[in-house]
């Protein structure tokens, strides 16, 4: 649908706990329609957990939410991003210009730094990735083009002032938070857990609805990543997760089993697939795992999960790449 036509939700706040507040925010991405932004009483301020995608008229949301909870922008005395996507980052800058407060964020957040840095360079280098994938020049000059176009959803460049690595707490009403490193989704992902009410602040690490997106070359293995961060969060024993996206939810251990689940079935079917048609590209891999072709609207996600299962493959030693133009995968 047309930006202008297409019908835009609003920024929404509710309370979730007593001193706890969900920030719904809108996002423009298909399939995703809002991200969650956190507030947690602090004093006589709040601490923001997270802080939504900049975009034109964004801030409005953020703080219209805010206001549906008796809270304003200038009560944030603290900002910590769970990782350095945009839903996530992408406000920082505007919350800390607001409020003068300190950003709190994982130190390897390179792959945020790459988008703003030189965003010509990265896209040339996905464009690489692809084509040396086995994606056709065209659709991919196509595709490329419509990404230049589009926001990078981020505000501007905005460095930590502090690293938020394990171990790092945060006061607040509600009691301390414990920083845990749960890389995977993201190389600069990490969950906020508060262990006297066994909340879980999970970011997109886990979701109410199983989501697979890993970062692709930014770490070696970011599927095997992901399965250590279940096992660690698991090790939380958490009983209620305030997400990245859509409802709180409190079956903790469930949510981990079925990530664990549809992880395992979808690198199963990956070398399925290298085992049935190898020597094979991973585009070619990836109407096999998703019943589809790649289209530009999965592109960016499905074409970096099958390398992701490929690259975990790889490095379990079950299947091997030709280092050709373009590269083939076939059993090792
Ligand atoms: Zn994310
Ligand atoms: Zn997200």
């Amino acid at each position: 649908m047309p930006e202008s036509t297409r019908r835009r939700e609003l920024g929404r706040g509710e309370r979730v706990l007593p001193g706890v507040w969900r920030l719904r925010l809108p996002l423009p991405w298909p399939g995703v329609p809002h991200c969650n932004a956190w507030a947690v009483a602090a004093g006589d301020g709040i601490v923001l957990l997270d802080c939504g995608l900049h975009e034109p008229g964004s801030l409005a949301h953020l703080e219209r939410a805010l206001a549906q909870c008796n809270l304003k922008l200038e009560h944030v005395r603290l900002l910590v991003c769970t990782h350095a996507h945009s839903d996530h980052y992408g406000q920082a800058a505007d919350v800390v210009d607001a409020s003068g407060c300190e950003l709190w964020m994982h130190p390897n957040w390179d792959h945020a730094r790459a988008v703003l840095d030189d965003r010509d360079a990265l896209l040339a280098r996905r464009f690489e990735v692809a084509r040396q994938s086995g994606v056709p020049v065209e659709p991919l000059r196509a595709w490329s083009a419509s990404a230049r176009d589009r926001g990078n959803g981020i505000a501007r460049l905005i460095e930590p002032d502090r690293e938020l690595v394990d171990g790092v707490t945060i006061d607040t009403d509600l009691g301390t938070w414990v920083a845990h490193e749960t890389p995977g989704h993201a190389p600069s992902h990490v969950c906020l857990h508060q262990p006297e009410h066994r909340v879980l602040v999970s970011g997109d690490h886990l979701l109410g609805r199983v989501s697979l997106y890993f970062d692709y070359g930014w770490t070696p293995d970011p599927v095997g990543e992901f399965l250590a961060s279940l096992d660690r969060v698991e090790g939380l024993d958490a009983r209620l997760c305030l997400a990245g996206h859509a409802r709180t939810f409190t079956d903790v251990g469930a949510h981990i089993d079925a990530n664990r689940a549809l992880v395992a079935e979808r690198v199963e079917r990956v070398r399925a697939a290298v085992a049935e048609h190898g020597p094979i590209t991973a585009y070619d891999v990836v109407p096999l795992l998703h019943g589809e072709p790649l289209t530009q609207l999965t592109a960016g996600w499905w074409l970096p999960e099958t390398l992701c299962y490929l690259q975990h493959l790889e490095v379990l030693g079950v299947v091997a790449r030709d280092g050709g133009d373009p590269e083939r995968w076939a059993l090792a």
